[in-house]
């Protein structure tokens, strides 16, 4: 094994440390709550399965619904 794997696992260690509990919060599906992989505030350009004017979906329900959402204000 090289020798840097060896001085790299303080560095790992530290790093885990560092990060163990820091749990980025995610969207949560509109329609069904799940948590989608998106962090909260991520751009929506860059998100898939997100409906303007509905909101974030999860993979299932974008599948299910074929992204075709339509908000009815009553
Ligand atoms: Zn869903």
């Amino acid at each position: 094994m090289p020798s840097n794997h060896i001085s790299n696992k303080p560095y790992h260690d530290w790093l885990a440390e560092k990060y163990k509990g820091l749990v980025c919060p995610k969207d949560l599906c509109v329609l069904c709550g799940v948590e989608t992989k998106w962090p909260v505030g991520f751009t929506i350009e860059l998100r898939s399965h997100y409906v303007e004017g509905v909101g974030q979906l999860c993979d299932q329900c974008s599948e299910e619904t074929g992204g075709d959402i339509h908000v009815h204000p009553d």
